[in-house]
């Protein structure tokens, strides 16, 4: 295995009895500097200690780590929060995280009732319920409608352009990450209905619904946004509405994770893709990845995405190995995004004693990679191990199928 301490624990946590795993370097697990006592390791005059303690691979990198990579890494626990009466948001985007091009996220928490405005923007917006319960709406380019309520775990797709709201349903509204397939989007410049009704001479409007001008004097002067109102009506009633004259939408833009099997199994953890083969409005790929303490996402790469990643739970770390020797580790918990461009190599292992959740999502309807381990199984033998002198019989003890998570 490559990149890994030398250090063999036994961690009962989600394992077999006997079960030994490679952990971590010793070094590094408590965040406190560990045995680093050294004078050359040692940090008299200023320090922030609560930083250094979220990231030990920073204060102490792996011996492997080299070079000038550039951060991967940035909290939503530093982003503005925006907040107003129905909930608040925030964001990390291109601006926050430089090599963030092709992927923005959002967290966005609703109280019941509040609503995020009737808007639209250029880029498809996917979404996965945190907390709570929300009514989402849509209507398609065919006039279709989409009304749905959606719980913790459920996922959904607004396509580019399509317009859109959601609402926090009762008892305590719902918190959701959006992402966007784009990074310079701004959740704070999107097309809002009042907004553009504002912004519209009132004559025009009267014409255009051939109604009084004064129809329109109560269109509020400023965006609404997020708003608190009285919780939506009756769903089976409020999807009839919608979809008088024309239907609704074919495909639904809404998904249940719960529903779904899980796409691998392993002792280490499990992973659910969704892409467009499941979930075919999606032009976003996700891979919903828990890994148990213990558990290591195997070195791989993606050949046809960068990969933005998104924290739930847990605590973990990435080394991330950029071509010309350069290679740096990150320590990631809740709320942290992580980045890696297209076909940078990569691992994710659980650092914590609880189980480690994390999301990641790639501009593309078609989930791809290509794993170490399959490199290794898949190459004629003394080829490999000329380069490796691992042994003939380590590689073919290599499993021929995909790990994905480790142990196996
Ligand atoms: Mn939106
Ligand atoms: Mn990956």
């Amino acid at each position: 295995m490559f990149g890994l301490g030398p250090a063999v624990v036994a961690t009962a946590a989600g394992l077999s009895a006997g079960q030994t795993i490679v952990a971590r370097d010793a070094n590094h697990i408590d965040g406190q500097g560990g045995t680093r006592n050294a004078p050359n390791e040692t940090m008299p005059g200023p320090r922030n200690r609560p930083l250094e303690q979220e990231n030990p691979d920073s204060e102490f990198p792996p011996d492997t780590d080299n070079g000038s990579v550039r951060p991967f890494k940035y909290s939503f626990s530093l982003s503005r929060k925006r907040i107003e009466s129905g909930g608040w948001t925030r964001q990390v985007t291109v601006r926050d995280l430089p090599i963030s091009k092709d992927i923005a996220g959002v967290e966005m928490r609703l109280v019941a009732g509040g609503i995020r405005e009737l808007h639209w923007h250029v880029e498809a917006e996917w979404a996965i319920m945190l907390y709570g319960t929300a009514r989402i709406t849509a209507v398609d380019q065919h006039a279709r409608s989409f009304v749905s309520d959606v719980g913790e775990g459920d996922l959904w797709l607004f396509p580019k352009g399509v317009p859109h709201s959601i609402q926090g349903l009762g008892p305590d509204g719902c918190r959701f990450l959006l992402v966007f397939d784009d990074g310079s989007f701004d959740e704070f410049h999107t097309f809002l209905i009042t907004d553009w009704l504002t912004h519209t001479p009132k004559e025009v409007l009267a014409k255009n619904f051939a109604v009084p001008a004064s129809t329109f004097n109560r269109v509020p002067k400023r965006e609404m946004f997020i708003f608190k109102a009285d919780l939506p009506g009756d769903l089976a009633m409020e999807q009839k509405q919608a979809a008088e004259g024309t239907g609704t939408i074919p495909q639904s833009y809404d998904f249940r994770t719960s529903e779904m099997k899980p796409t691998k199994v392993t002792r280490g953890g499990e992973v659910k893709i969704i892409d467009s083969k499941n979930f075919p409005v999606t032009p976003i790929t996700a891979a919903i990845v828990t890994l148990k303490p213990g558990g290591l996402r195997e070195l791989h790469w993606h050949p046809n995405a960068d990969e933005w990643q998104y924290y739930i739970k847990g605590k973990g770390r990435m080394t991330i190995f950029i071509a010309g020797s350069d290679a740096r580790t990150m320590d990631f918990q809740e709320g942290d995004v992580g980045y890696i461009l297209q076909s940078q190599p990569h691992y994710v292992e659980n650092t914590g004693d609880t189980d480690l959740v994390f999301l990641e999502m790639f501009k593309n309807p078609h989930y791809e990679d290509i794993s170490l381990a399959e490199w290794m199984a898949h190459t004629p033998r003394q080829l490999m191990d000329q380069h490796l002198k691992v042994g003939i019989d380590m590689l073919d003890a290599v499993p021929k199928q995909e790990t994905v998570i480790t142990p196996a």
